[in-house]
């Protein structure tokens, strides 16, 4: 608990002091040190400022700076445990209360992206988070904790970010986490093998004057670089512990831990606050500006002057609406802007652009004093291999070799495994309908709960495939350039680089294609890409296409299914236009896209990374689409009884009497056909008859328009489950054994024939080239499956990204199959 938690008359002990320096050294002048018992004497209403004791003396302080002194009780402290204790609560006593209770460190890892903040938060933890040599893989914080010496530390993973500016989601993200959640130490990672950069992080840490402490991370390519770093010597430059690292081998985390502890308990020498020097005017400047600040004490309390001051020069919007919220804005604000023209005049430059010069000054001049760089032979090999690679004229065509590879690897190689599975799901499905009793119970398991998960587990093949493609692309570096080529064209049509490998991979399933966009940093741009994926004609409608277009279209069956595919990335393009002009209108500031240098990754970590995208599309996925066909399955099995299938069954056993009675194999054939009939006849009575058949009337009229009746409603209801389901459901429906395989043919014919069996079209065939081509447009436009809709909600956050990617697809395929129809039954 904190101070300000403490009521009237209550005692505290203190247990560690919060807050930036100068406020922290004011308030322990004070006497609001560690072990101090301080009594509240007096706390006023509304937030006011309430009086405290401590060492004698009586000070007020307000609720945001009491905020920032833990305490424990009085009594937690006296509960201590087995100590020998004679009389009174001694000194001796409370400081070791204070230990137990002031040994949990909370640490925050803040870095560059691609620093390796996250291998070490991994190693350190245990944890598994994605690790990838693509920045923007870490969007949220993660924690945990971990033990050492005796002290808890509650670990903090931030999103990688060059500098703490508000231009970001993720720079805002790790702004406001050090202010708000005021982690007792910072652990600034930094990659060893690229100092300038990273230390420009660092600066701005500087600036905030908080605890940090360097892990001076990928010190192995540093070292394998030649180059020689006087390591102590940095640091004292700094102001800041640096400790060596090398994160994927677990290197010097013992050291770093133990320097925490240390830069916690303020027994390390190296610390120390260091001002930046920004040169005479802007010095100046701050100077004047932060006089001004100081006029407000409630300024002092949540940052330092000096940074907040800094802030305001470089017209950093968060800065000023931070100063808004006080009194004396008005004044401080003038001063600032007098101080920004002022600077402006006599540097012709922004303050911003000033105080960035003196920072990189800074930068370069403690690392001429310290470093000697050696050959990066990281980066030699890098500019080889993208000499190739991204070769102005080769490295387009090679990309696309590369995805060629990637999608026939998917889908040829995975669709022996498929089958295998689908085998094997069919196998089982016959065991257990013959080792069970025939009934529901019976029909469940097997067409509802062993069909639901075979349809899911029978992508996990693909899924792998793609993702052992995807990490690997990933984690050598090849992603980021594949995203750096495609740039210029994605922008033509207002998406980024980054959307082209997602858009890519939803040509193979949806799903794994909206979880592939967490790579694209920007949240519009997400978004959008989110939104246009299910235009890309995923692999489970492709037995659709085959089906219909082996039916209506076998004169030029190619062109068709190449039309399909050209039409959903048409559709994409318009829509993504659209949604710029309208949804998306204001886009954050353009994005550095970082080339890192390529790294050959381990085979564990790639399979590791291939596994945990898998795992996640089997938990996340699995489950919506289990239950979403165990669903579909269950309104197409209910109601049972149908008026005429006791008709039907009384035929089934005279036929079954004859069977027995015949000894003659002709015969017997016919009987047996016969049988299969009436069976086919009473499974599609029963489907029309049952609450998935009373929805397909019951929308018929919604979709006439379209020339689609009844069962054309069912098969695409049924779509919504999984794509694949349609081809079944439209077997069923046309009495054909099944819609996979070996009686293909058999359905082709009778989609051709199949009627109208009522209404104005009655005796009419069912589908026309037309209703067909109204048919395929309807199944590539309308959103692919409940899979598609649960991974949207999950990945934006929000269930109304899904409702409405549902809503306008849905709406889209209406109005496309509807002008085809119309238009099409005119022409023809
Ligand atoms: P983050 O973006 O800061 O979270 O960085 P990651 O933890 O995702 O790491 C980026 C890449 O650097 C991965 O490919 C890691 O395997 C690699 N990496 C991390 N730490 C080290 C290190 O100390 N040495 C070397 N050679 N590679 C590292
Ligand atoms: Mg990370």
């Amino acid at each position: 608990m904190n101070l300000a938690e403490l009521n009237s008359g209550e005692k505290g002990v203190i247990i560690n002091v919060k807050g930036y320096g100068s406020f922290r050294k004011r308030i322990m002048e004070m006497g609001f040190v560690k072990g101090q018992l301080v009594e509240v004497v007096k706390k006023r209403p509304f937030h006011g400022p309430a009086e405290y004791n401590v060492m004698g003396y009586h000070v007020s302080l307000r609720p945001s700076e009491a905020y920032l002194i833990d305490v424990i009780t009085q009594e937690k402290a006296a509960e201590m445990p087995e100590q020998p204790f004679e009389g009174i609560i001694d000194k001796e006593r409370l400081k070791i209360s204070i230990i137990s209770e002031g040994k949990n460190i909370s640490v925050a890892f803040v870095g560059n992206p691609n620093c390796g903040k996250t291998s070490l938060f991994n190693f350190v933890s245990g944890a598994r988070e994605h690790v990838g040599n693509y920045s923007g893989v870490t969007i949220e914080a993660k924690h945990n904790t971990y033990s050492y010496y005796g002290y808890n530390f509650n670990l903090v993973d931030l999103p990688g970010t060059y500098s703490l500016t508000a231009y970001t989601p993720e720079e805002l993200y790790v702004r406001k986490h050090i202010f708000h959640n005021n982690p007792d130490i910072v652990v600034n990672v930094i990659d060893a093998s690229n100092l300038e950069r990273n230390l420009y992080l660092t600066s701005q840490l500087i600036d905030m004057d908080i605890k940090v402490v360097i892990a001076l991370n990928m010190y192995d390519d540093l070292e394998n670089s030649g180059a020689v770093l006087e390591i102590e010597k940095l640091s004292r430059l700094l102001g800041i512990p640096i400790i060596p690292t090398v994160a994927t081998k677990g290197k010097g985390i013992p050291d770093l831990f133990s320097k925490i502890i240390d830069v916690y308990e303020n027994r390390d020498p190296n610390v120390r606050h260091i001002h930046i020097n920004y040169g005479k005017e802007v010095e100046q400047s701050i100077r004047i500006i932060r006089e001004q600040i100081k006029q407000d004490k409630h300024f002092m309390v949540a940052m330092s002057p000096r940074f907040l001051a800094i802030k305001l020069l470089e017209q950093d919007s968060h800065a000023i609406r931070f100063v808004s919220k006080h009194q004396t804005s008005k004044e401080v604000l003038k001063t600032a802007y007098k101080e920004i023209s002022r600077i402006e005049e006599l540097l012709h430059e922004k303050g911003e652009a000033v105080i960035t010069d003196a920072k990189y000054g800074f930068i370069s001049g403690a690392l001429k004093e310290t470093l000697k760089p050696g050959k990066s032979r990281r980066w030699i090999h890098t500019n080889a291999i993208d000499k190739v690679l991204t070769h102005h004229f080769f490295g387009m065509p090679l990309f696309f070799t590369f995805m060629f590879l990637m999608f026939f690897a998917t889908f040829q190689l995975g669709s022996y495994p498929m089958a295998w599975i689908d085998a094997g799901v069919g196998i089982l499905n016959q065991f257990i309908k013959a080792s069970l009793p025939q009934g529901m119970f019976n029909d469940l398991i097997t067409d509802g709960i062993i069909n639901g998960i075979g349809s899911v587990l029978v992508f996990l093949p693909n899924i792998l495939i793609l993702f052992l493609f995807i990490s690997f692309m990933e984690d050598t570096g090849y992603m980021a350039r594949a995203a750096f080529m495609m740039d210029k064209i994605m922008h033509k049509i207002g998406l980024h680089g980054r959307s082209f490998i997602p858009l890519i991979m939803g040509f193979g399933c949806n799903v794994p294609a909206i979880m592939a966009t967490r790579t694209i940093r920007n949240r519009n741009d997400r978004l959008l890409t989110i939104l246009i994926i299910p235009f890309m004609s995923c692999s489970a409608r492709l037995p659709i296409y085959i089906l219909f277009i082996g039916a209506f279209f076998p004169n030029n069956p190619t062109l068709v299914l190449i039309g399909m595919y050209l039409t959903g990335i048409l559709l994409a393009v318009i829509t993504a236009h659209f949604f710029n002009k309208t949804l998306f209108k204001s886009k954050e500031a353009p994005f550095v896209m970082e080339l890192p240098p390529y790294r050959l990754p381990s085979t564990k970590s790639i399979v590791k990374h291939m596994w945990d995208k898998s795992a996640q599309y089997l938990q996340k996925v699995g489950g919506v689409i289990l239950i979403a066909v165990i669903i579909i399955w269950a309104l197409g099995y209910f109601p049972q009884n149908t008026k005429s299938s006791s008709e039907l069954d009384s035929n089934l056993v005279k036929i079954n009497l004859e069977l027995n009675q015949t000894v003659d194999e002709l015969q017997k054939n016919r009987l047996v056909i016969q049988m299969n009939e009436i069976q086919m006849e009473k499974k599609r009575e029963q489907l029309e008859n049952s609450y998935l058949g009373r929805i397909g009337h019951f929308i018929e009229p919604a979709i006439r328009p379209l020339g689609f009746e009844w069962r054309t409603g069912i098969a695409l209801l049924s779509g919504i489950a999984a794509k694949e389901v349609v081809v079944s459901t439209i077997g069923v429906l046309l009495q054909s054994d099944n819609g996979k395989g070996t009686d293909d043919n058999r359905l082709v014919m009778r989609l051709r024939e199949i009627k109208h069996d009522h209404g104005a079209a009655f005796g009419q065939p069912v589908f026309t080239p037309v209703t067909a081509l109204a048919f395929l447009l309807f199944v590539l436009i309308y959103f692919p499956c409940i899979g598609v809709v649960s991974a949207i909600a999950k990945e934006s956050g929000r269930w109304r990204w899904a409702l409405f990617m549902i809503g306008y697809t849905t709406t889209a395929a209406w109005l496309v199959a509807f002008l085809v129809n119309q238009i099409g039954s005119r022409l023809f």
